[in-house]
């Protein structure tokens, strides 16, 4: 029997978040939520207390706090609100919280995510960059709290899934010798087909229309670019201990399977589902036991195919620039992913070209890997070296206009 559940769910406006309150909503006898934080959309986080009367929210000012309660209105329970980006950290830590999916976007859920570690709370991980920029300080985290660590991104709960028990409890965990490879399968995204010489003119509508998942912007675009696998095979990397070599990437349009494990004795096993993150997210808050997440069946006959492609490094350089990054340092990983952050904002409001996201990457690693290096063992290292990697990349998007 898993124990009753209480849920603290960073960034409960997003997509991710959205999807698991609707899977906490199913299971009102196994779990609720105790606290939602967000950062823009106050009206849709009071109509969401409304729904699932949370004990705590957070919002990032006083002025949001304001707003939040305006929206909120009377005649509904007022939850504590506390404000600013610590409170994220403390409220992921409380005593009361049994679980914390961390769905903020960004460097941004590094600190909570952290707490949550350090308290020994199961984390259902969504968000990348704790594992990318942190790596092995999140995961002594996990270690020394003695945390849960549930991979949500839809590969790595693949994956997850398709280990036997003896290594899923260990996760995050060195390599195991019984696994030959990891086999991540990509979409390919929106542009898989286009001709290279079109994608200078893409605009950010185009790239955020991903043709099998509906999700935030900034994460639509890093599939089209393909940014997001090449993310996706660092986290793996650090979530099951593969290196890069045994990490193979699979162009698969249909995203019916989400990612396999290829084993010494030649199995190959795969999690197949429909393309809605509600399945991993009820697996995790299931502690890996089935529960219903609300998706649909998967009909075998009607999908008739499955094709698989080696991706094109030249077409999505972009993965090509993150497995040299995981090759060469956690340094040019923290950067991948933080250029990559400013690349993508920029080119969201219209400031850089499609094409530049990858210059402003390849670039800032070129740059930044030249400066002495530093250990990289503590959460202000990690930073640091972050918002030095953001300001490389800020100034290059300044010249690339
Ligand atoms: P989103 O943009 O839809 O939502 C992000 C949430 O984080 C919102 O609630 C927002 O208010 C909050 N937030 C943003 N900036 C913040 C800040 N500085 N401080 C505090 N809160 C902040 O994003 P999403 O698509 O739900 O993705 C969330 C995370 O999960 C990302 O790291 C993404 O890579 C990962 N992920 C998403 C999907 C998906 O299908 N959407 C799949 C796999 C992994
Ligand atoms: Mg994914």
């Amino acid at each position: 029997m898993m124990e009753f559940q209480r849920v603290c769910v960073l960034g409960s406006t997003g997509s991710i978040g959205c999807s698991t309150l609707d899977v906490i909503a199913r299971h009102p006898e196994k779990m609720n939520v105790y606290a939602l934080t967000a950062h823009r959309s106050m009206q849709q986080l009071a109509e969401q207390v409304r729904v699932h009367q949370p004990t705590v929210v957070v919002v990032p000012t006083e002025q949001a706090a304001t707003e939040f309660l305006t929206y909120l209105g009377q005649g509904v329970a007022k939850p504590e609100v506390r404000v600013g980006s610590h409170a994220l950290a403390q409220t992921a830590a409380d005593t009361e919280v049994t679980t914390v999916m961390a769905a903020i976007v960004g460097a941004a859920c590094l600190e909570p995510a952290l707490a949550a570690a350090s308290a020994g709370k199961r984390i259902l991980l969504a968000n990348k960059e704790a594992l990318i920029t942190a790596g092995q300080v999140f995961i002594d985290a996990v270690k020394a709290g003695n945390a849960e660590l549930i991979p949500i991104d839809s590969e790595h709960s693949a994956i997850y899934q398709c280990l036997p028990e003896r290594i899923r409890r260990d996760v995050p965990s060195p390599a195991d010798s019984t696994i030959r490879r990891l086999l991540i399968t990509a979409s390919g995204g929106p542009f898989r087909t286009w001709a290279p010489e079109l994608l200078s003119a893409v605009t950010p509508e185009q790239a955020c229309a991903h043709p099998n998942w509906s999700m935030g912007k900034k994460i639509s675009v890093d599939s089209a670019t393909m940014v997001n696998k090449g993310l996706e095979v660092i986290e793996a990397h650090w979530l099951f201990g593969m290196p890069a070599d045994q990490i193979q990437v699979l162009v698969h349009p249909q995203s019916m399977i989400h990612s396999m494990v290829e084993y010494v004795d030649g199995s190959i096993l795969a999690q197949l589902g429909q393309p809605d993150m509600r399945t991993p997210i009820a697996y995790g808050l299931g502690c890996a036991e089935r529960i219903q997440s609300g998706v649909g069946l998967l009909e075998l006959t009607s999908l008739g195919r499955l094709d698989f492609e080696e991706p094109d490094f030249q077409r999505f350089p972009c993965l090509k620039l993150a497995f040299d990054a995981l090759r060469s340092s956690q340094a040019a990983c923290i950067t991948l992913n933080a250029a990559n952050e400013v690349a993508v904002e920029h080119f969201l409001n219209r400031k850089i070209a499609y094409t530049d996201i990858v210059k402003v990457i390849a670039e800032s690693i070129e740059k930044i890997t030249a400066l002495p290096s530093v250990v990289l063992n503590s959460l202000e290292a990690v930073l640091h070296l972050d918002q030095q990697a953001r300001e490389q990349a800020r100034s290059l998007c300044a010249v690339t206009v």
